[in-house]
């Protein structure tokens, strides 16, 4: 195990290359080797693997990551630690390292071009800032890219959403993209004490196994998204009240008929929909668009969190 898991060592590096933690980009640097152990066996790494690993900070996980697989790609967006990553990656030649901001970066093309130009899939790893955790992985999940799985480490609210069944309190707009492009499951509750300096809020650890066929079939995947925003934005609602006062152009009888149409009770809250009833709900609304000659326009962008 990296000996980077020891206090002592992190402060050493610290102070030999005069570096100050940066608060605004999270750096918060694991120290667990347990966590560590936990993250390295919840991605099942095998040796022919690829892992995309992004915000590698002193490398302590890259260098776990590196042990198992054949190549580590890590993302970095501090340019500022690229001395201490090159000396604690100096023994490990299947890594690289590439600064800049893994939010603006296409996956995909980074790899196929490490491929020496061939399309393959891949594991990512991550702690990151929390702020940018729900972005992220929006980021890959749309953007479809050829992942395999994901293990990453968020703030525990965040991995309470997005593993909560519909009813529950934490059950939102997070959940549904989440469940919908994956099946999520909780790895291990980290406390803030493993971490150099220790953040502000407990974490979990959590994998997110891509789905190889959605679990719902959608005619419209970004009609279905807005109508879940639509839902979530006024979960206090009906979904019949939810859906007359939002930007759909479609009258509250209309609405009557199409939840009628999909066997959805009007006066339920979207907050007890599961991923089925909004594929039948979004289906439906697809259906009496079309047959109105509408053409579906995304209409206003409601923000997903
Ligand atoms: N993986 C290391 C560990 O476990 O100790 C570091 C984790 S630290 C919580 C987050 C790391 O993500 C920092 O090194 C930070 O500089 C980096 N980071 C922050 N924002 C980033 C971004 N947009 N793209 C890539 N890396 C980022």
């Amino acid at each position: 195990m990296s000996e980077l898991s020891s206090p002592s060592k992190v402060f050493n590096l610290f102070k030999e290359f005069n570096f100050h933690t940066n608060k605004k980009l999270g750096q918060n640097f694991l120290i667990d080797s347990n966590i560590i152990s936990k993250i390295i066996s919840a991605a099942d790494l095998r040796s022919e693997d690829l892992v995309v690993e992004i915000g590698p900070g002193l490398g302590v996980l890259t260098q776990s990551i590196a042990d198992e697989v054949s190549r580590v790609l890590s993302i970095e967006i501090d340019r500022k630690l690229q001395p201490i990553l090159e000396v604690n990656l100096k023994e490990y030649s299947n890594t690289k390292v590439i600064f800049q901001d893994a939010l603006k970066t296409d996956f995909d093309r980074l790899v196929y071009a490490e491929a020496g130009g061939k399309s393959r899939s891949y594991k990512v790893i991550a702690n990151l800032p929390y702020y940018i955790t729900t972005p992220l992985l929006m980021h890959i999940l749309e953007s479809k890219f050829n992942v395999e799985l994901i293990v990453i480490m968020v703030q525990r609210e965040v991995a309470e959403r997005m593993t909560a069944p519909p009813g529950k309190k934490d059950y939102g707009a997070l959940s549904v993209a989440v469940q919908y492009y994956t099946e999520p499951e909780i790895i291990c509750r980290v406390p803030k004490t493993v971490f150099i300096p220790a953040p502000e809020v407990d974490s979990t650890v959590i994998r997110l196994i891509k789905r190889k066929l959605p679990p719902v079939q959608l005619k419209s995947e970004k009609l279905f998204f807005n109508l879940v925003r639509t839902a979530f934005n006024q979960r206090r609602k009906t979904v019949l009240n939810a859906m007359q006062g939002s930007n759909w152009g479609l009258m509250k009888e209309e609405w009557k008929i199409i939840l009628e149409k999909a066997g959805i009770d009007p006066m339920r809250r979207g907050e007890t929909f599961s991923l089925q009833d909004f594929a039948m709900l979004s289906n439906c609304v697809y259906e009496t668009l079309k047959e109105l000659s509408t053409v579906y326009q995304e209409g206003e962008q409601i923000p997903l969190y």
